[in-house]
């Protein structure tokens, strides 16, 4: 049996234990109380740290079995072990996320491996495991305050999907990292309010549904902008299933959706692609964690 701890560091963090690729107890949860949003953007990094080590303690000291492997997913660009960028949660660029919560975890005593991961990547090795699909390409867009794009399995790149340029209006200028035309300069959360100083991203869909002209037509951009995205990635690296989840999939409308991408790819080849919502849900990033700190230490098949 292999056993795994999973991490996901988000909003929040939660934390649970992985037996066999299944999540298995309790998911431990920081702060506490769901309604404290952006609970974690004054902590600083080395606190962030703590907390996570203070998590997987207190799983790893419940039961007898010892852990394999720990997996950490957060935001942003995670290569070899480091955030690289992280622009949701910025006290934690450049930190050598793995190698640091290595050491936090050693002088309590525990010494498995550390793997840290993009959080989007991680959905989609949980989706994968979920489905029993290690062996096959899953792609998931998370739509939150950013945009996420993950995949499984993992290969070298950077993968920034919600960056990719889906417009050439010079005036499409809302994304966080500065970029212009970008899909989360559309998509993203806090980039819909910049766009609409006067309404809420709520507010801008429930008016569109009720008629009004102006958030229609922004609706629509927003759809043919993840459908454009979406596209590419099919016209890089084939069709298969897409899966939709984050915060706010609940604006998403996937017949919408699948309509503009059918104007969009053509090639007779490409068109087997499958789009699935999945409601926004912590367990498939934590299995997803574990999953994929499993993967890269070579322990398990996948
Ligand atoms: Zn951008």
């Amino acid at each position: 049996m292999t056993t795994a701890i999973g991490v996901v560091m988000t909003e929040h963090v939660v934390a649970s234990r992985l037996a066999n690729q299944r999540l298995t107890g309790e998911v431990l949860r920081y702060p506490v109380d769901e309604d404290t949003p952006d609970a974690l953007s004054a902590v600083p990094s080395g606190d962030l740290v703590d907390i996570l080590a203070s998590q997987i303690s207190s799983l790893v000291g419940k039961e007898t079995q010892p852990v394999d492997a720990i997996g950490v997913a957060v935001p942003g660009i995670v290569r070899h072990g480091v955030v690289e960028d992280s622009p949701n949660l910025p006290q934690i660029k450049g930190m050598r996320l793995a190698a640091e919560l290595a050491r936090v975890l050693a002088n309590r005593g525990i010494t498995a491996p550390v793997h840290a991961a993009n959080d989007a990547d991680a959905i989609a090795a949980g989706v994968a495991a979920t489905h029993g699909h290690l062996d096959r390409l899953t792609r998931v867009w998370t739509i939150g305050n950013g945009i996420g794009y993950g995949r499984w399995p993992y290969i070298e790149g950077v993968w920034e999907g919600g960056h990719i340029t889906v417009t050439l209006d010079p005036k499409e200028k809302f994304c966080g990292c500065g970029g212009v035309g970008h899909l989360e300069g559309i998509m993203g959360y806090r980039a819909m309010r910049m766009r609409f100083l006067d309404l809420e991203p709520e507010e801008i869909f429930a008016n569109a549904r009720r008629g009004d002209l102006r958030c229609r037509e922004f609706v629509d951009l927003w759809h043919r902008a993840l459908a454009a995205a979406t596209a590419s990635f099919i016209h890089l690296a084939g069709p298969g299933r897409f899966y939709f989840t984050g915060h706010n999939v609940g604006f998403l409308e996937l017949h919408r959706l699948r309509s503009h991408l059918e104007t969009m790819v053509k090639m007779g080849p490409l068109q087997s692609f499958s789009l699935e919502v999945l409601p926004p849900d912590d367990e498939i990033g934590l299995l997803g964690a574990g999953v994929a700190a499993l993967g890269a230490f070579s322990l398990q098949e996948i």
